[in-house]
């Protein structure tokens, strides 16, 4: 079959939210923490102010968080959507910003539905299912599509495809669950002790990643209830970004580092991350000299290149702003040029 001739799969746009050109959406499931605490929000970007009861938003602040069927006891931020299954939507009186989760079974029969935004559960096998034919499509429904095939990113691939050849475009928002069981590969635990990266995070970014970097889904749904809440969250936010389709954080481009290699490269990298993390959507080049580095670091905004022992030369673009700074000040320097440029802004404490 031809896995590639239709891509990217192109949505409508739903509830102005989620499809269309909008940026993909984070939903993840909440339900298992303690619901009478405001302050576990702060995992999932939404941080409660007590002072002055009010919620703060960040960079990284999920779209959707998942309840199942349990209701918090402390009022939910008023920019995120919150969604339950089904039954338990349909008792809850104020229904703002709370939208249902169907199974295909369910919404087929359901009396009720959301005016704006429904969510109904569904897997590839099911397109061919008497229950789909019976699906009254509208625009309302925003398919989550889930998998238990062995391959199962071929699977949800096949499953755009198949929607496409149907002729349907409501958006798609792509469910993986996993379970402490499913890491039991090959992969160690950690890949590198320097850097580790945890199985979730391979198998989630391959399954994930592979879908979106095609223009394949509307929206992510990581479930893992072995995995913490504020570390599905940056995962889910990490995998958006490294598939370019929705930029949160700061992007950093390093060299591989070699022979030429005039500082710790990973040392130098940790300190400028450190204070410059917070700045969304910049892309700072750390180059190990400067003879190759600036021309690896092409698309970077601003540049720190090794210049000599203990020099460094700070670009911006592929412009050089100052030359052989001591590198005990360059990281300054390198601020005051943001600063300079207005781009800089000040870090919100946690
Ligand atoms: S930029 Fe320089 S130090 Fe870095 S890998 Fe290339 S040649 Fe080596």
């Amino acid at each position: 079959s031809n896995e590639t001739g239709n891509l990217p799969y192109l949505s409508q746009e739903v509830n102005t939210f989620i499809g269309g050109s909008l940026v993909p959406r984070i939903i993840v499931d909440i339900s298992q923490e303690n619901l009478k605490d405001a302050q576990i929000l702060a995992k999932v970007g939404y941080r409660y102010d007590m002072l002055l009861d009010k919620y703060h938003m960040g960079e990284q602040s999920v779209d959707f968080v998942y309840l199942a069927d349990s209701l918090p006891s402390f009022t939910m931020p008023a920019n995120l959507k919150q969604v339950y299954n089904y039954k338990t939507w349909f008792t809850i009186k104020d229904k703002t910003n709370i939208h249902p989760l169907f199974t295909l079974e369910e919404f087929v029969h359901a009396k009720h539905k959301d005016s704006s935004l429904n969510m109904v559960q569904i897997r590839n096998a099911d397109l061919t299912s008497s229950l789909f034919e019976s699906l009254q499509l509208d625009k309302t429904i925003v398919f989550i599509v889930e998998t238990n095939h062995l391959h199962g990113m071929a699977d949800q691939r096949q499953f755009f495809r198949n929607l496409q050849e149907i002729g349907i475009d409501n958006p798609v928002i792509v469910k993986r669950s996993y379970q402490k069981e499913d890491f039991s590969g090959p992969i160690g635990e950690f890949m590198n002790p320097e850097e580790p990266i945890s199985k979730i995070q391979l198998y989630a970014s391959t399954d994930l990643g592979a879908l979106l970097i095609d223009g394949l889904g509307s929206g992510i749904w990581i479930d893992s209830p072995a995995t913490a809440l504020e570390n599905l969250a940056s995962l889910s936010f990490g995998i958006l970004q490294a598939t370019r389709s929705r930029i949160s954080k700061t992007e950093y481009i390093s060299c591989p580092s070699c022979g030429r290699t005039l500082f710790d490269l990973q040392e130098t990298t940790q300190m400028i991350r450190s204070r410059t993390n917070h700045l969304k959507g910049l892309k700072i080049g750390i180059m190990g000299c400067i003879v190759n580095g600036p021309g690896e670091m092409a698309d970077a905004d601003y540049g720190y290149v090794g210049a000599g022992p203990d020099k460094v030369t700070l670009y911006r673009g592929q412009q050089v702003v100052k030359k052989n700074v001591s590198s005990s000040k360059a990281l300054d320097e390198l601020i005051k040029i943001i600063k300079d440029d207005g781009l800089w802004i000040e870090e919100i404490e946690e």
